[in-house]
């Protein structure tokens, strides 16, 4: 029977249709890593196991329990809770991280209420101190930075996307395959999954390593262009403030803040954004952040690490061109 070390961190690694695993999971290995030794648990559709699991012990799983099933893309949720169930059953975990996804946030709530576990939401980041695993959360816009720690048992901990840096050391591919016992709760089917077109070749907005984003002061949607062209420049997805979501530059999807997306890349370059605590509460735990606004006064420079005063629509193709005579 196989053995899981007493420091064991069982991570949760979602793949999708295509049996890539979620960009978020050297980021949960790595934070795993911090606190214990990373234990994977996979989920999969059929066929789409063994690569995976490869590339989640090449992201420093030490072991790989792979949970490959047709129902996994076929029911929403419950499949993906058994499996945890039962991985968690078998490696009797210190902690469980979750990726902060839609899924991910799902699993892990539901998975609390059924094992009577502690659970922290939205962590960026974890340690251990000398009673056990603690998550560090950054909170109200990033004003404040907190802690929560479990009184009793593993506690499970959700990690916004993007926010660990920590990676794993690789290893080797040590696979076992799991065993589900399926709880039989009512599920909802999932009867059609149709792509949607991909309409840009940019990175997804969640993870990303690098965003621009723009806000009112682009002006226009035409005008907004200039975002897309720095971000092009710069391999970086695109963002946005409510107010150039409100005046139509961009979809609601690209919006960064309290009620839009958050997001923790390593570089976050804010256009002709005020920096509202609505919108920092989205973004202010980027690790370098460059503002650029014909305001001196606007307080996105309070948490700016690098600021320039000036109009984007001067200073921007300036930058564009620097970037790319480095390039050329
Ligand atoms: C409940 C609630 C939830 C909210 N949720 C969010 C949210 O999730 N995300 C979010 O972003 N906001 C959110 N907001 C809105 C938020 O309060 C701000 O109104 C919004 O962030 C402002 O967007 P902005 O910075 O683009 O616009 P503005 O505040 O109008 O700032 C525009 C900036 O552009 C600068 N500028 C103008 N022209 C130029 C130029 N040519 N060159 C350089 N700089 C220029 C100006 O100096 C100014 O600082 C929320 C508000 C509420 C009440």
């Amino acid at each position: 029977m196989t053995t899981y070390p007493d420091d064991a961190i069982l991570v949760l690694v979602e793949t999708n249709h295509l049996g890539e695993v979620h960009p978020s999971t050297a980021g949960l290995l790595g934070a795993a890593a911090q606190i214990g030794t990373p234990v994977a648990l996979l989920l999969a559709g059929p066929g789409y196991g063994q690569a995976a699991a490869e590339k989640a012990a090449s992201l420093g799983a030490r072991q790989v329990l792979q949970y490959e099933d047709e129902s996994y893309f076929k029911q929403i949720t419950v499949p993906g809770l058994d499996a945890l169930s039962s991985a968690a059953e078998l490696v009797k975990p210190q902690a469980i991280l979750i990726s902060h996804t839609v899924d991910g946030r799902e699993i892990a709530g539901r998975y609390a209420v059924r094992s009577r576990s502690a659970l922290a939401v939205d962590a960026v980041g974890v340690s251990r101190d000398a009673e056990g695993v603690v998550a560090h959360h950054s909170v109200y816009g990033g004003s404040y930075n907190v802690d929560s720690a479990a009184t009793f048992g593993a506690p499970i901990i959700t990690v916004r996307a993007g926010a660990v840096e920590e990676r794993a050391e690789a290893q080797p591919l040590e696979l076992e395959v799991l065993e589900v016992t399926g709880s039989g709760k009512p599920v909802a089917i999932i009867s059609a999954v149709n792509d949607a077109p991909a309409t840009s070749s940019r990175p997804e907005l969640r993870g990303a390593a690098k965003v621009v984003a723009g806000g009112r002061g682009l002006g226009s949607v035409e005008q907004f262009v200039l975002v897309d062209q720095l971000a092009d420049a710069l391999g970086a997805a695109v963002g946005a403030s409510r107010a150039a979501v409100d005046a139509g530059f961009v979809p609601q999807s690209s919006q960064i803040g309290q009620t839009g997306v958050s997001v923790s890349p390593q570089l976050y370059i804010a256009l002709g954004i005020s920096g509202a605590i609505q919108h920092r509460a989205g973004m202010q735990t980027a690790k370098t952040i460059v503002a650029i606004n014909k305001d001196k006064e606007a307080p996105i420079f309070e948490i700016a690490d690098f600021g320039v005063v000036g109009d984007v629509f001067t200073v921007v193709p300036q930058l564009i061109s620097a970037l790319e005579q480095r390039k050329g």
